[in-house]
């Protein structure tokens, strides 16, 4: 270890996310997307309640799975 830090000088990248409309980086600040013209904040409600169904959906069917595979023996 030299202690040399190796991130890259100057300033920091802005950390970009994703618009869940369109899938391309945006400004986290940014309400309207530029790219498809949806609203941010609502899109990215919309996904993480999509998102929350869908890890409910798969632990149901991961229990179903090994109830079954239980069941089979
Ligand atoms: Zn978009």
């Amino acid at each position: 270890m030299t202690g040399q830090v190796s991130a890259p000088r100057g300033r920091v990248p802005p950390t970009l996310i994703l618009c869940r409309g369109c899938r391309q980086y945006i400004w986290p600040k940014t309400r309207a997307c530029p790219h498809c013209g949806g609203k941010v904040a609502t899109l990215a409600r919309t996904h993480r309640r999509d998102e929350a169904r869908q890890n409910r959906l798969i632990a149901r069917i991961e229990r179903l799975l090994s109830d079954i595979e239980r069941a089979g023996g």
